[in-house]
């Protein structure tokens, strides 16, 4: 379909796999009107019955059905919120939460974070103040990360205050829904008035059912009296999407960024008018991607000048993130760039064609070196269906797939693994224990973790002084991350608390450097402020020249310095200072002396701890625990520095 000139990509295509129904594009009808086409709308009633009569309904139905926005809604105009109580809805990923939310607050008419509001971490947009005056906005349907549902049991165990608590995007398994499941089940035990709802895009809605269904057979819990039936009710909404056709590249592509970049202007240049969404695995990808794409909009007179190009990944700025959900210009094609947040999670109006990379970016724990990757995978076959079903939304679409046919048939795995199975589990174990599970080896896990990662995390928890020997918590974990608390702790006693507050906020943000304008000069930016005692000294170093800026956004960019992580940097600062006031630490400051400042950095985090191997000119260094072979990553300022002296070192040898 696409000519090969010009190191383009050359696919051959395949028979069309789903079936069509008939339904119009939206067009410009009426909020009421879109929400009652939307495929859940025809099961309004069915899904309320279900809810009212079981404790347990499980909701299958394709991305872009109206489950997150919709479920919601007919919760609360079936009466759900009266009597004061909060119609909860979790989603897996922060940039979820709010774009959901603010879509659901636009649809019922109300200013976001009243009557519908959200909270993620770090960020609470909500009401919930009860008192009389208030009454009238206070908080009704609440979305928020599945991570901070967790934190809320900490305060209020059986979470009271809500009726209905919809767990969405189940079908993600991430480590928060797999641990809030499993409470959830045990908190329905002692309440068995709570209503849940697990909804997903895909899922082994079989497997679901049975974990719910197990546990409450064996433990005998009795449903009389509350009219309920305990066995989990299923209901799959059939979708209205429309064909795709699929392409496939012929042969396997060597490098997949330059291939999706190929394809979509080859896409721009012979194919109608549509959006595009296109799959990358990260950041740094489609940054790259969308400089590239932009450098050829810009070029005079090339048809790609029509081209809107736009990244989505999470940790995007507000206005970003508006400007891929807004409406495409009239004449303008937009390209979203985006990571496999769009798979599922988030609803893109317009997309006609996919470029699916067949790529993402996983977490991967090997408990025996004690070494977690982020790992560029393979996707599985589940989720590239997803991608392809995103082209067929508003009409028939195309899919475009940078691997062959037989790499899908033969090396995509039918399913993805949870992340349960693959990552570090010390924050998932330390979260447990403050929630008062001591058995966390016995713990009812949708899918157990393995047991030699458990037994790592309870390791290197004791060896942090976070567990003692039975193992109990031993102090309230008012910091999230052990080994940030125990580094907060230690710089108390060392007498640099204020530095290390602001170097845990800044870990705590995604990234604070700007990517997009050329690597070449984000690496002499860093530079600038590079210490050679490594990059949490040249994060106070960035933060103080920030602070004596005024906080200057001009500043910010000037030095390539992303202006809204830092003004988060200084919001979490801030909330952390609180907690440590709280625990009872001075704040002090070490003034111009770094050296306590890494004494408390290595306390927090010796578990790490690496010894460079003399004689290795590549600066390769081994860890302490295990004996791995690891490098010192090209983002650290240390990678420049280390280059320079491997460099002197073969010269001088
Ligand atoms: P699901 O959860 O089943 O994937 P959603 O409830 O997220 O579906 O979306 C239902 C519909 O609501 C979408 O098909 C789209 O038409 C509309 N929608 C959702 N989010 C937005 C948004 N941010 N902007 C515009 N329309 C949206
Ligand atoms: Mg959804």
């Amino acid at each position: 379909i696409l000519d090969d000139e010009e190191g383009g990509v050359l696919f051959c295509s395949a028979p069309p796999a789903a079936a069509s129904s008939s339904s119009s594009a939206f067009g410009y009808a009426s909020i009421e009107q879109q929400r009652q086409r939307l495929p859940v709308y025809k099961y309004r009633t069915a899904i309320l019955y279900l809810v009212e009569s079981h404790s347990t309904s499980i909701i299958v139905g394709e991305t872009g059905s109206g489950k997150t926005t919709q479920i919601p809604q007919y919760l609360k105009e079936a009466g759900w919120v009266d009597g004061g109580r909060i119609i909860a809805c979790t989603q897996p990923r922060r940039l979820a939460v709010q774009t959901v939310a603010s879509r659901v607050a636009e649809e019922m008419g109300v200013k976001l974070g009243q009557e519908v509001g959200y909270t993620i971490r770090f960020e609470d947009f909500t009401n919930e103040n009860l008192s009389a005056l208030a009454a009238q906005g206070v908080t009704r349907i609440k979305f928020l990360s599945d991570g901070v549902l967790l934190r809320e049991m900490m305060d209020d165990p059986l979470l009271s205050k809500y009726s209905v608590i919809m767990v969405d995007e189940a079908h993600e398994r991430s480590i928060s829904t797999d641990i809030l499941l499993g409470l959830l089940k045990k908190i329905q035990r002692r309440r068995p008035e709570l209503r849940l709802i697990i909804s997903s895009a895909t899922i082994e809605a079989k497997s679901m059912a049975n974990f719910f269904q197990n546990s409450k057979r064996r433990r005998g819990v009795e449903s009389e009296g509350h009219g309920m039936k305990v066995e989990p009710a299923i209901l799959s909404v059939e979708g209205r999407g429309f064909n795709v056709q699929m392409f496939y590249v012929a042969e396997p592509v060597p490098d997949y960024l330059q291939a999706a970049v190929s394809t979509v202007l080859s896409i721009n240049e012979q194919e109608p008018m549509g959006d595009m969404l296109v799959f990358l695995t990260g950041q740094d990808d489609i940054d790259t991607a969308v400089q590239l794409l932009t450098e050829e909009a810009q070029k005079n007179g090339k048809p790609s000048s029509d081209l809107m190009v736009l990244p989505l990944y999470s940790g995007l700025s507000c206005g970003d993130q508006d400007l891929v959900f807004s409406l495409t210009p009239r004449g303008k094609r937009k390209v979203v760039i985006s990571t496999n947040i769009a798979d599922t999670s988030l609803t893109l109006e317009g997309v006609v064609y996919v470029v699916d990379s067949g790529f993402s970016k996983q977490r991967f724990y090997n408990p025996i070196t004690d070494i977690e990757n982020l790992v560029v995978t393979p996707i599985s076959k589940a989720s590239a269906r997803q991608r392809a079903g995103r082209a067929g939304r508003v009409r028939p679409g195309k899919c475009y797939r940078l691997y062959t046919e037989e790499f899908y048939l033969n090396e995509m795995a039918a399913d993805g693994i949870p992340e349960m199975q693959r990552s570090n589990l010390v924050s998932c174990v330390i979260q447990l224990k403050a929630l008062g599970i001591d058995n966390i080896l016995g713990f009812d896990w949708p899918s157990s973790p393995s047991p030699e990662s458990m037994v790592r995390a309870l390791e290197v928890l004791y060896s942090l002084g976070v567990v003692d020997d039975d193992p109990k918590l031993t102090s309230p974990a008012g910091f999230q991350d052990p080994m940030i608390s125990k580094m907060i702790l230690a710089s108390n006693k060392l007498g640099c608390s204020e530095e290390i507050i602001t170097i845990a906020a800044i870990l705590s943000v995604q990234s604070i450097w700007v990517s997009v304008r050329g690597l070449k000069e984000l690496d002499e930016a860093k530079l600038r402020f590079a210490a050679a005692e490594g990059d949490h000294v040249t994060f106070l170093i960035m933060y103080r020249g920030f602070i004596q800026s005024d906080k200057s956004p001009k500043w910010c960019h000037k030095n390539f310095i992303n202006y809204q992580a830092m003004k988060k940097v200084i919001e979490v600062r801030e909330q952390l200072r609180r907690i440590a006031q709280w625990l009872g630490i001075a704040l002090k400051s070490s003034g111009s002396d770094t050296q306590v400042v890494r004494r408390a950095v290595t306390a927090g985090f010796f578990a790490n701890a690496c010894r460079l191997e003399a004689y290795s000119h590549g600066g390769m260094y081994k860890t302490v625990r295990s004996s791995q072979e690891v490098y010192i990553h090209p983002s650290s300022v240390l990678f420049r520095l280390v280059q320079l002296s491997s460099l002197i070192n073969i010269l001088l040898y």
